[in-house]
């Protein structure tokens, strides 16, 4: 598997004239190298590739990295530079969304007569479309926030506040086998849930306002994603309409999925459902992400997205209206690109009942 990944590295090299490759992003790197630690660097030739740690994980990377030569290095930004001098690499890539600048003027003081590429994020490119080994790993750590959110359910009653919820579902998705969250859930309530990315607060709900609930397991480095909007005793009037029109422009981006469509076809399918119902103004976010070692990742799924969907690829829906001082719904699901169309990955039921 990790064999294959690097024959495809090198392919890329390859059409881009590179003869050496620096990688400095965890997530490339674990997914190359299958390291799990927070401090390592890659070099890939293209006969040869390294890995570069230091003496607090030279072990773990004894024992987690396969295919790769183990360099220990005391003083990584001294000793990789001078390491790649001595290999003599006439035009190297670095992936210029993730060297600091700082670092990368030492590379470059270090590597007078080297070319240095800047590749941007063209790397996380490779982990859009996921093997069955991911797919399986999305879906444990799915099926972990759905248990999660099952046993939180009995806690979700008039009275109680964002932040003890919040708790509460991020001790069950630990107590469930969660690694941990995918980010700290996000639990609003009432006017506070037009916030897309409000912090939980004190706030206590009520009964007929909107609570929104933003959460995510992580299973073997693998994230889920998705966002619940309910209202204990069921929403009023408006915040009713507001929530059919934004699970209709959810089920149309859903209908919009297969491969092959441009991804802001998909977002288009979904805008346009809540720009005819007049709400387009209170939808400024892109409709999905690409979700895997990473909780946002490609295909960017936006108006502005250049990406073309392929199977296997898997990223979130997740359209939303929020109006200021009112309140907002988001509905989001996980899907899986498969060759006619998608299969929703996330367990947490958004029409009404919550079922696992
Ligand atoms: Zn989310
Ligand atoms: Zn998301």
């Amino acid at each position: 598997m990790r064999d294959e990944r690097i024959k495809r590295v090198r392919a890329y090299m390859e059409e881009k004239g590179l003869e050496g490759l620096f990688v400095s992003s965890m997530d490339n790197i674990r997914y190359l190298s299958g390291f799990t630690g927070s401090a390592g660097y890659i070099v890939i030739t293209l006969k040869e590739a390294y890995f570069f740690t230091d003496s607090r994980y030279t072990l773990q990377a004894g024992a987690e990295v396969s295919g790769f030569r183990i360099e220990e290095v005391k003083r990584p930004w001294v000793d990789i530079p001078g390491f790649l001098k001595d290999l003599g690499l006439k035009r190297m890539g670095f992936e210029g969304a993730y060297l600091s600048f700082d670092s990368y003027h030492k590379m470059r003081e270090a590597l007078p007569g080297s070319e240095l590429v800047s590749l941007g994020d063209e790397l996380d490119g490779m982990r859009a479309i996921k093997d069955d080994h991911e797919i399986e790993a999305i879906e444990r750590a799915a099926g972990i926030a759905c248990t999660a959110i099952m046993d939180v359910l009995p806690l979700i009653k008039e009275g109680v506040s964002e932040r003890d919820l919040a708790l509460e579902l991020e001790y069950r998705i630990r107590k469930e086998g969660g690694e941990g969250v995918s980010f700290d859930p996000i639990v609003l309530s009432g006017r506070r849930t037009a916030l897309p990315h409000g912090k939980p607060s004190s706030n206590t709900i009520g009964s007929r306002e909107p609570v929104l609930i933003d959460f995510g397991a992580v299973f073997d480095g693998y994230h889920s994603d998705e966002t619940w909007t309910f209202a204990i005793d069921g929403f009023d009037r408006e915040m009713e309409r507001i929530y059919m029109v934004v699970k209709e422009a959810h089920d149309s981006a859903l209908e919009a999925v297969r491969p092959g469509v441009e991804a802001k076809t998909i977002d288009g399918a979904a805008r346009g459902v809540i720009e005819r119902a007049g709400y387009g103004p209170f939808f400024g976010h892109g409709t999905g992400h690409g979700v895997g070692l990473s909780v946002h990742e490609r295909p960017k799924i936006s108006p502005y997205s250049t990406e073309v969907i392929r199977e296997g690829m898997v990223f979130t829906i997740e359209p939303a209206i929020y109006i200021p001082d009112r309140g907002g719904v988001r509905i989001e699901d996980m899907v899986l690109v498969t060759n006619k169309g998608c299969r929703v990955l996330t367990r947490v039921s958004k029409d009404g009942a919550i079922v696992c």
